[in-house]
């Protein structure tokens, strides 16, 4: 009993994570009643708009939508998973806010449902209650399983370190306050065009690469660490998500902040970190 009074990097105990997912019942049915779903689906059909002529992009808001799919990236990578789902290193409330509500605006739901489930994974990966276990199928592990009726509510008593947060309870609870902020920016910025791009077709681009981590980094790839689950390590997913396809690295070390090792495996949102510490924004960086 002396492993179930010691925690982990996210401050649950193990004894506390293996009650509350040994009283799951899995229901692996699809629902189409959650509101993440139609905000996912409603970018989707948004990105289609690009082939019309009246969103035909200019290099301006082309860089613009390079910027709303970088900020919000680092935002995932570096918020949501290093941050709150790892405890990768330490910062502000304002900081730990700003990470949350940006990465709010990735259409991947709030920090605190993503990093539970994401706790989830960890403590299951490529078994049975794993939220996305790649042996049900390709298209589960990429994106099925965010429309089940098992994966909507956010698992709280695997966020116990980050629950007493109130403006992140919030957030969780109104979830679409970010994504209709960003809606608002974007047009404000750039008109359709900047809508279509900004807002659609780089969250399109965004959530699928994220997707990528749980399908294709579990079945594809290379691996440094022969470890039990089934991660790899993928150059262009690293790239696309800002360093997170090193995920066979990440799975060996998941408390460590930089997931890219050497120079051969670039790790963007590392860099990112290492300059918010450089800038006294971050502490307690675990390498
Ligand atoms: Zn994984
Ligand atoms: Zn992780």
């Amino acid at each position: 009993m002396e492993h179930a009074s010691r925690r982990d990097e996210t401050g649950v105990s193990p004894a506390a994570c293996d009650a509350a997912l040994a009283a799951e019942t899995p229901q692996y049915r699809l629902t189409a009643k959650a509101g993440p779903l139609w905000a996912m689906l409603s970018v989707h059909l948004g990105a289609l708009l690009a082939f019309l002529p009246a969103a035909a992009p200019t290099r301006g808001i082309l860089l613009f939508a390079l910027g709303t799919f970088a900020v919000r990236t680092f935002c995932v990578s570096a918020g949501f998973h290093r941050y709150f789902s790892h405890r990768a290193f330490r910062t502000t409330r304002l900081v730990q806010f700003l990470l949350a509500f940006i990465g709010g605006m990735a259409v991947m739901r709030s920090a605190l449902w993503w990093a539970s489930q994401h706790r989830r994974h960890h403590k299951r990966a490529d078994q049975e209650g794993d939220p996305h276990a790649p042996w049900r199928g390709f298209l589960w592990s990429h994106c099925l399983w965010f429309a089940t009726v098992d994966n909507q509510p956010v698992r709280m008593e695997l966020m116990r370190d980050f629950s007493s947060y109130p403006e992140l309870v919030w957030l969780d609870r109104h979830e679409w306050f970010p994504l209709a902020v960003f809606v608002v920016f974007c047009y404000a910025v750039g008109g359709f065009a900047g809508w279509v791009w900004g807002a659609n077709v780089s969250s399109v681009v965004l959530c699928h690469a994220t997707f990528a981590l749980n399908s294709i980094t579990h079945r594809f790839g290379r691996r440094r660490y022969s470890i039990s689950d089934h991660s790899t390590n993928v150059l262009p997913i690293a790239l696309l998500t800002f360093g997170e396809g090193w995920h066979n690295n990440h799975h060996r070390w998941p408390g460590k902040a930089r997931l890219g090792e050497g120079a051969r495996e670039p790790d963007i949102s590392y860099w990112g970190i290492w300059l918010m510490e450089k800038l006294g924004l971050v502490w307690g960086v675990r390498r």
